[in-house]
């Protein structure tokens, strides 16, 4: 079975609609496919229209990836299988969202102050919904600072970066909750792209473990051989299932295109198995 639980539409930081998201997923010959936009489900609903009236062969598993808090710092979660009108769920988009913008204003006042004009204007021009650093990202490209994505975080509002604003996402244990709530399967993504030092990252996945979580992210573009062995111990010992996806945001990423992420060892147990008799 081709799956692949993890990407984005416009609703987030995604650049294709859902209509183009499902159409490259059925041509990349998908059998499954999650829309996991970050703090948002505003494209699914869409998504599904447009995969039945084509009558593509894709299936599409409901999904969100939350921003949240850990002892360790920021992380993401990926709602797997949700059920997109739980209230509950709803309620903490809603807030999600908002906080988001507020941490964009917080943004453009501090740009402001090192004589940065117009990154809000560009953000609520250009902004779908859910707004995220990539846009502040692309902002700064299209106001000449800076030549790409990459730049941008690295001079302005990366870890490093010259701008931060503290935002403080819903601690990691709501998230969980939130997800599980709405029928789904927690999962903790990119384990390995958090910047931390490896002993933090082993007791993360422990503590993502003991707040519940269902699964890890095992495969995903870039991921070395070495450190999948290194998560495979963590997965086995903390007792999580596997799951994996590309994280796809837009295409002419050659490494990163739908679909694309190391293969899971079989014998792994994996989020399939838990959510395969729930698909229609
Ligand atoms: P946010 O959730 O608003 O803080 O935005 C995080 C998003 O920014 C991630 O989901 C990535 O898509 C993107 N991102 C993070 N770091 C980088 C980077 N160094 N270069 C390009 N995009 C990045
Ligand atoms: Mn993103
Ligand atoms: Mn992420
Ligand atoms: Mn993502």
């Amino acid at each position: 079975m081709r799956y692949d639980f993890h990407s984005h539409t416009h609703y987030s930081d995604g650049v294709l609609s859902p209509e183009q998201l499902v159409v490259r997923a059925e041509k990349m010959g998908l059998d499954l496919l999650a829309i996991s936009d970050h703090d948002s489900i505003s494209g699914i609903e869409q998504a599904r229209a447009y995969v039945k009236s084509n009558n593509f062969k894709l299936k599409l598993v409901d999904a969100i990836e939350l921003s949240a808090q850990s002892d360790f710092g920021e992380i993401h979660i990926v709602g797997l299988n949700i059920d997109i009108n739980s209230t509950h769920l709803l309620s903490l988009i809603a807030e999600q969202q908002d906080k988001r913008w507020q941490r964009a204003r917080a943004f453009e006042t501090k740009f402001q102050k090192i004589n940065i004009d117009g990154v809000l204007s560009e953000l609520e021009t250009n902004c779908k919904q859910v707004v995220t650093r990539s846009h502040i990202a692309r902002a700064l490209v299209s106001l000449g600072l800076v030549k790409d994505n990459n730049q941008a975080f690295k001079k302005y509002i990366g870890k490093k970066g010259r701008v931060k604003v503290a935002t403080d996402w819903i601690p990691m244990e709501q998230a969980i909750n939130a997800i599980q709530t709405a029928g789904g399967l927690a999962i903790l993504a990119h384990p390995t792209r958090y910047p931390m030092s490896v002993r933090k990252l082993g007791y993360l996945i422990e503590e993502f473990k003991i707040a519940n979580g269902d699964a890890i992210e095992l495969a995903y573009p870039s991921i070395t051989p070495d450190k999948r062995g290194w998560l495979e111990v963590q997965r086995n010992k903390n007792d999580l299932l596997a799951s994996g996806g590309s994280d796809f945001h837009y295409p002419n990423l050659k490494w990163s295109d739908l679909g694309r992420f190391p293969a899971i060892d079989k014998n792994i147990p994996h989020v399939l198995d838990r959510i395969k008799n729930r698909l229609q």
